[in-house]
């Protein structure tokens, strides 16, 4: 395979989808609902990744099938794999052993059919702490990326940062570590504002004056949804835009489904049309999304249809 910089410059890269909620949905991966009301802040907010080490055969099988989609990368599944949150789930002591685990199986799965990518998220200190935290969050992110480092990813993918200053934190730690970043924030409850009060157009041009080899969003709307800010974005920069949407309805008041009563425990009665995918491959080229893929709720039918819009173009 290219080096993702290059691929970046021919045509659209098409991304893998949403493993937590998929590997949810087959049994693999606790949301934590059980025991706490996910997303308050105050519990371990599961949905960690030691599906890894643990039931790596199920982990294997959603790779296979991204990559059957269509899918030129694969994200070892290290979201949510810092040492901070494995910790309050109890599996901090395995933060090596599940960081490793991850990249070996989506290497095996790729081979030389599709990149891996490691998956770096928000450590959720700046949600409970506040922004006094950062130093903390700066120990986390840089140690997983030493480990996704040495467990030879070819790039990253920065994903889900609510904060602008957590993901400039992580993009220096990434630059540090001599690895290429693909950056998306996340916005909630509504597209106009991530959480530390800066616009989809501010958040571009920081992530890409801090070097990020695309910048955009990914999670909590769907493609429609998220348009309008992705159109904000490349306004403001040059680099190319990445996007991967969740397959889930929003509303005009909330525009992020982790934010709406259906999650986790009733995301059918919102889930998108697979078509919307299509749509959403169709105007990728024309939009500057040059990296599309998919999040929260995205299987690989989710996946053929983005493939399917990407290679039918305009
Ligand atoms: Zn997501």
């Amino acid at each position: 395979m290219k080096p993702i910089t290059e691929l970046l410059s021919s045509g659209v890269v098409i991304g893998d989808g949403g493993y937590l909620i998929e590997l949810e949905r087959r049994g693999y991966v606790d949301s934590g609902s059980g025991r706490e009301k996910v997303g308050t802040g105050r519990g371990s907010g599961q949905f960690t990744p030691e599906i890894a080490i643990e039931n790596p055969e199920a982990l294997r099988e959603l790779h296979r099938e991204f990559l059957q989609a269509g899918s030129h990368v694969l994200q070892a599944l290290t979201f949510f794999g810092t040492r901070e949150k494995l910790n309050r789930a109890g599996y901090g002591s395995d933060t090596e052993k599940i960081n490793g685990a991850a990249v070996k199986v989506a290497r095996e799965v790729a081979g030389a059919r599709a990149l891996v990518a490691g998956s770096v998220s928000r450590t959720q200190l700046t949600e409970r702490e506040g922004l006094g935290s950062l130093d903390k969050s700066r120990d986390h992110i840089a140690e997983q990326i030493r480990l996704l480092k040495d467990a030879g990813v070819d790039f990253l993918i920065l994903e889900t940062f609510f904060h602008l200053a957590e993901m400039q934190v992580a993009l220096k730690c990434a630059s540090d570590a001599g690895l290429p970043a693909v950056a998306t924030m996340s916005f909630r409850p509504l597209i106009s504002k991530c959480s530390d009060d800066h616009t989809p157009a501010e958040c571009a041009r920081v992530m890409a004056d801090l070097g990020a080899i695309a910048v955009g969003a990914n999670c909590e709307q769907d493609p429609k949804r998220m348009l309008p800010l992705l159109r904000e974005m490349r306004s403001a920069v040059s680099v190319p835009l990445a996007a991967q949407p969740a397959a889930f309805h929003t509303t005009n008041e909330c525009h992020s489904f982790t934010r709406l009563p259906a999650f986790p425990d009733d995301l059918e009665t919102i889930q998108v049309s697979r078509q919307e995918f299509v749509d959403f491959g169709r105007t990728a080229l024309a939009e500057g999304i040059r990296y599309a893929g998919g999040c929260c709720g995205c299987n690989a039918a989710y996946i053929r249809s983005l493939a399917r819009g990407v290679a039918a173009k305009a």
